[in-house]
């Protein structure tokens, strides 16, 4: 997969609010048969890239949420800086 143009938001209190109210928790490392939820802490950021689909070339953009962690894992790996005030 080619991925590209990694960026980091942080979630501000009230979409905190409805995402925990849904039940959205990190879901870093997560893996049906061992471990079904992954990290399951709150997710703090949304971590967002590009990437492209198939053979036509589509770009598509995936959003994930992220917690603290996890979303300073990211933009380690990615080399992405995170959020100003964070
Ligand atoms: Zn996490």
């Amino acid at each position: 997969m080619s991925s590209f143009n990694h960026r980091i938001a942080r979630l501000n209190g009230i979409d905190r609010g409805w995402r925990g109210a849904f039940g959205e928790t990190c879901r870093h490392g997560r893996n049906r048969k061992r471990n079904p939820d992954g990290c399951g802490k709150p997710v703090e950021f949304v971590v967002m890239y590009d990437y492209v689909t198939g053979r036509a070339g589509r770009v598509t953009d995936s959003q994930r949420g992220k917690c603290r962690e996890h979303a300073e894992q990211f933009a380690k790996k990615h080399d992405c800086p995170m959020p100003a005030g964070t």
